[in-house]
Formats: C-alpha cells, structure tokens, sequence
C-alpha cells in the first residue's frame, strides 16, 4: 500500500517511509491510498469473532501487503494484550472503556502497535541507525509512548511536554522510566513543543545526522490502529441486540481517534453518526457550524488531554471528505463545554448512575446525552480511567476515586527531565549533542 500526503505535493511513499518519516515532506500527513471497505459477511459475523479476529482482520486491510501474515499477527496480539469493553451507564449510552491498558489511556493501543511495527521494521531493513522518536504530549501521550516503546533496542524517545501543564500522575508516567526515554520539560505549551517537533522534521541539516521520527497521531502507526476498537464495540453491540442506529461520540484532542472512526466507517462500519467532544478548545466546534477553520492557541481545561488549539489530524478529515463540508458536518455533528460544565456532568453522571467518568469521557458522555435521539444507540469512548486525573475527579465527585496499583507504582519513581526553553535552536542543539 502506498502512503500519499494530504498536501498532495510529495510523492507517494511505502508503509516503511510513512512509519519511519511520520510527515511528509511537504509537512503533510501521510494517508492510505487505499480505504478497503471489508465485506458484509465480515459484519454478519462480527459478533462470534474475539477482539483478535476482529483487528487481524483490520490490520490485514490497512497493512496486510506490506507484512507477512504471522508478524502483523504477532503484533497485533501484542497491541491487544488489553480489553476494551462496552459498559451501559444508562438506558441507550454505552462507555467504551479504553482505558484497561498499561498507563490507564486509549493512546497505550497506537503507541504499543506503533513501537512493535517499528521494531519489525528496523530489524528487518539496511538502515540499522538508532532511531529519535520526538513525541510532543499535553499529558496523555507522552506516557502511553514512553510506555510503548520503553526497552525497545535501537529506539530513544524524546518526550516533550508543557512545564507545569500535566497532571502528577501523568508526568511521573514518562518521566520516571529511564532508559530509552528521556523527558524534556518545556517552558511553554503543548503547542509550542508541537512545533519544536515539526521544526526537527523540517531541519535538513538535523535530518542528515540522525534518524527522526515522530509518535504522535500525526503518524500512521499511531492513528490507524485506532480503528480496531470501534469495530470491536460494535460487535459487542451487536450482542446485545444494540447495533442498530449507532451514534458514536468522541472527546477530541488533535482528532487522530475520531479521524480512526471516521475510516473505520469508510470501511463500512455501520455508524449512524458521530459527534466530536471538545472542551473549550472548540476550534473544531466552530469550523462545523461556519465552515471556517480558525486555529488558536490552546487554553487550558481540567480535561488536558484535548488542549489542542490546531489538532493535526483535522488535515486527514479535511481530505477524507474532499473538503466538502456539508459533507463533514452532516456526518459529523460538535459539541464543546467549558471546565464548569464538565465537573458539573462528572457530578451529575456519578450521583444518578454510580458510573465514575474522567473529564474528556465527560465531554463525550453530554454530548451524547443533549444530542443522541429516540431509537438511538450512544457510544462514547472513555478515552483515560478517572484516577489518571484523581485530584480533580474526587474533588467534584466529593467520592475519592481509586488509584489501581499500576498507576500507583510509577508515583514512586524519581522525576528526571532535561529543562527547555520553547526556541528551536535550543531544541536543536539538544539533538545535535545526541548524534
Ligand atoms: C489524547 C486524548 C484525547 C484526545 O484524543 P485525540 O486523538 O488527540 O483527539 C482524549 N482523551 C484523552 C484521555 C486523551 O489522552
């Protein structure tokens, strides 16, 4: 399969390049050439297949012709080592709990399957340099990479992350690791360690010395992989006699998980709808109704994870549907809430139903719950567990919220960072010192 960039100025690429590169190099994100569409007899039978059936089968149509069939397999059942299920919190709205993974977030999925096809390919080509993965995180991110890859020969990871603007909890995830994983603490926020991320790529001179890549869900590693489990939910739907007119709700950050939904549905996964979350970052909100894009700087909410404030994915949605947006805004409809909004929705979720939502599956769950009509099945992702961002949650919930042992044993780590001004010739010069 060959991998064209959403500029569409650079030449197509292999799935090797694509993986290895992570933007093209006209600073456009690589996308399949080829969206399969699977057959019918795939989604008559969904319901009797396991998460592993369902995700070979997946991982078959994006990456099928470029690895051999036990090695796609073995890395997806290592991706998968983790269940995703469907609870009901309510009559009709569903959690997709995705947060069962190592570091309690739905990015372990992308990070773990990214890493493991990284490896296969360094392992099985000429170039044996080491290879810098540069990750720019808002919190969420940087841990399920550090994570994904933490002990993988001829891998370091450079985790990037705004001073001061991740949770404890989170920090310690992907800055007590050691190893091939170093944290690098930026004056400055996420957008800006975004940018001293693409400026990297861009840098000839800093390309020429060292093996760059990125893990962010600008790769095709990352996001793709997303798809799995939206076609695992459904099956588990489909169980319970609850896969008619599905709508889908996605808390959204820099849009790689929605932009995941959105192929699995071009591949025919029978979703009625979906609704983007957003918490005051609403870029995305305001582009649905005026057909305007207009980026800004983020600002920060309690859900830190979607603080985005010109998400990187929003080019592949763009190019999915030829920019046509009635077209995007027909399918897809918005919904953003401000910090009050979302407390008062952990607190009201949690009194009614004894269900416990972190604060980016609470944008999802209101949304699902202002918008999802009568006949309507509602899904919406539970994208982190509510102990990653416990002081907040038990605070509002006035309950405190468990924190399961794996999170607990990274609080015990000790911090390491390399402190960094938001300059890129500072950045420079840190890679520079590494070759
Ligand atoms: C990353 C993240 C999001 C946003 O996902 P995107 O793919 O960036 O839109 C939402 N919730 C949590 C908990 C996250 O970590």
């Amino acid at each position: 399969m060959k991998y064209y960039s959403t500029n569409h100025i650079a030449s197509d690429v292999s799935l090797r390049e694509a993986v290895v590169k992570g933007l093209a190099s006209d600073r456009g994100l690589f996308m399949p050439r080829e969206i399969r569409k699977l057959p019918e007899s795939f989604f008559e039978e969904i319901d009797s297949k396991s998460f592993h059936e369902i995700a070979v089968e997946v991982a078959g149509a994006f990456f099928g012709d470029d690895i051999d069939k036990n090695s796609l397999d073995a890395i997806v059942k290592d991706t998968l080592s983790f269940p995703t299920p469907v609870v009901e919190v309510e009559d009709g709205i569903y959690s997709l709990e995705l947060f069962h993974g190592p570091t309690l977030a739905f990015k372990d999925v992308g990070a773990r399957f990214m890493a493991r096809l990284l490896q296969y390919f360094i392992s099985s080509g000429d170039d044996r340099r080491m290879v810098h993965v540069l990750v720019a995180t808002s919190g969420d991110t940087g841990s399920a990479v550090a994570n994904g890859f933490l002990g993988v020969d001829g891998i370091r990871v450079h985790v990037l992350y705004p001073k001061g603007k991740v949770s404890e909890i989170q920090e310690c995830q992907f800055t007590t690791l050691g190893r091939n994983i170093s944290a690098i603490e930026v004056d400055g926020t996420f957008d800006d360690c975004q940018r001293l991320v693409k400026s990297a790529f861009m840098d000839e001179e800093l390309n020429q010395k060292l093996l760059l890549t990125s893990a962010n869900s600008i790769n095709v590693a990352r996001f793709l992989p997303q798809a799995f489990y939206y076609f695992n939910a459904y099956a588990q739907l489909k169980r319970r006699g609850r896969a008619g007119n599905v709508t889908v709700c996605v808390p959204s950050g820099n849009f790689g998980n929605l932009t995941a939904g959105l192929i699995a549905h071009r591949m025919g996964l029978p979703v009625r709808h979906f609704i983007a979350a957003n918490n005051a970052n609403d870029i995305f909100y305001k582009y649905l109704h005026t057909g305007v894009y207009a980026p800004r700087p983020s600002v920060s909410t309690i859900a830190n994870a979607m603080d985005v404030g010109d998400p990187s994915n929003f080019a592949r949605i763009l190019d999915l549907y030829c920019e046509d947006h009635g077209e995007i805004s027909g399918l897809i409809s918005g919904a953003a809430y401000d910090d009050e909004t979302i407390a008062e929705t952990m607190k009201e979720c949690f009194d009614r139903t004894g269900y416990i939502l972190d604060p980016h599956g609470a944008c999802a769950y209101r949304a699902l719950k202002e918008q999802l009509k009568e006949g309507e099945t509602g899904v919406f992702l539970e994208t982190a567990h509510p102990a990653k961002f416990k002081d907040t949650v038990s605070g509002v919930i006035g309950s405190d919220v468990a924190v399961p042992d794996r999170l607990a044993a990274f609080m015990k780590g000790e911090k390491q960072t390399v402190p960094m001004t938001p300059d890129f010739p500072s950045f420079k010069a840190y890679l520079e010192g590494l070759s």
